[in-house]
């Protein structure tokens, strides 16, 4: 055999190796599936990884399921549980909400209390008022500040309202209960229940960014995305194994500019106007839905005071954004955040304890 003949045979057998080694390892790469549905005013995707794919499959169409049933019993203004409670309130009854709101007003209240008023699901008037309660539109002008005012007025914040000994809303006309704080994060957690007692060990559940991850990624953890509020691209990425929520909340995800300035839907309830000074707050912490409320607060608590706030809800991974692009976070963030832009950015370390 001449020597290119051999090289030849010898391409031709290294091939064939890297073939059977490229065939022995997708054998052996346990199988993932996603699934992407739109719910709640966002794209849900469910990854499952580890698991019989036929079995993945009905489980992720179970929670789409879920998502879509909680949905309409969530929707403020529609007709299900959550609306009819809103019709009682505006005409001035006391309501008796079924035990699974029950159980999600009480655990809500709590946390508008521990935040001193910041996150609290009674703004329902004023998100309406201000006209972010539409899915399908926004608004293009803010409402007049006399309005603004009389809504304020009129309102009162749920640890007020809510009995939580009777399972009561007293009558409150002037106010409307909106969980778009907080509902999202409750389904993720009870998607992952969901997911769990289908034998699951290792997914996603991500609603729009928001998310709870279990297990791993075989032998990785999972990697997260944190995205840049004010262009595209990644900010950071954070990596979760065991069972950890990863919450984000932005000025970004709805607002509208009049005149120059920047309105987003999530209102300062002191004021009633949507609060100012932070562009971004992400935080990890371990149930979805204390993840989703925590966020939410730490916006309207500002540069000055979100680390008081996290410190009330016992938080201790915080990164926030403020208008500049400058970052501030806790130590404890600062241990698990892989900073992704091309420029260092400047990065202000706050003690939350
Ligand atoms: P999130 O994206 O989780 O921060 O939730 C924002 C949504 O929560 C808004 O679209 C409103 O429906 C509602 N919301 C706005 N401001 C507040 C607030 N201060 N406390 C509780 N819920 C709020
Ligand atoms: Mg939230």
């Amino acid at each position: 055999m001449t020597a290119t003949g051999l090289s030849q045979v010898t391409i031709r057998l290294t091939a064939i190796a890297l073939a059977a080694f490229i065939c022995l390892s997708c054998a052996r790469e346990p199988p993932e599936i996603r699934y992407r549905f739109t719910a709640m005013g966002t794209l849900v995707e469910v990854t499952i990884y580890d698991f019989p794919t036929a079995a993945a499959e009905k489980a992720a169409r179970d929670v789409e399921t879920l998502f879509l049933k909680l949905q309409d019993a969530w929707d403020p203004w529609a007709d299900g549980a959550l609306a009819k409670l809103n019709s009682a309130l505006a005409a001035g009854d006391e309501a008796r909400p079924d035990e699974d709101l029950a159980d999600l007003l009480s655990r809500a209240s709590q946390i508008s209390a521990a935040t001193g008023g910041a996150f609290d699901p009674a703004v329902g008037q004023l998100v309406k008022l201000w006209g972010f309660h539409d899915a399908e539109a926004l608004p293009d002008a803010p409402p007049p500040a006399t309005r603004i005012q009389q809504v304020l007025d009129a309102g009162k914040p749920l640890p007020q309202i809510w009995d939580g000994e009777r399972g009561i809303l007293a009558g409150a006309s002037g106010t409307a209960i909106d969980l778009g704080a907080f509902a999202k994060g409750e389904a993720v957690d009870r998607a992952i229940m969901l997911l769990r007692s289908a034998g699951v060990r290792d997914a996603i559940v991500n609603a729009g960014g928001d998310l709870r991850a279990i297990g791993r990624h075989g032998a990785r953890p999972w990697k997260i995305g944190i995205r840049e509020p004010r262009k595209t691209g990644i900010l950071a990425s954070i990596e979760v194994s065991g069972d950890e929520s990863v919450f984000t909340s932005g000025d970004y995800e709805r607002y509208f500019e009049y005149k120059g300035t920047r309105y987003h839907h999530i209102l300062d309830p002191r004021t009633g106007y949507p609060t100012r000074e932070i562009v971004s707050v992400t935080i990890i912490g371990s149930s979805a839905a204390e993840s989703d409320a925590a966020c939410t607060a730490l916006m309207v608590a500002g540069l000055g005071h979100w680390p008081a706030v996290a410190r009330a809800l016992g938080i201790r991974e915080v990164m926030v954004v403020d208008q500049d692009g400058i970052i501030q976070m806790s130590p404890q963030m600062r241990d698990r955040v892989t900073m992704l832009r091309e420029e260092a950015p400047a990065v202000e370390i706050r003690d939350i304890s």
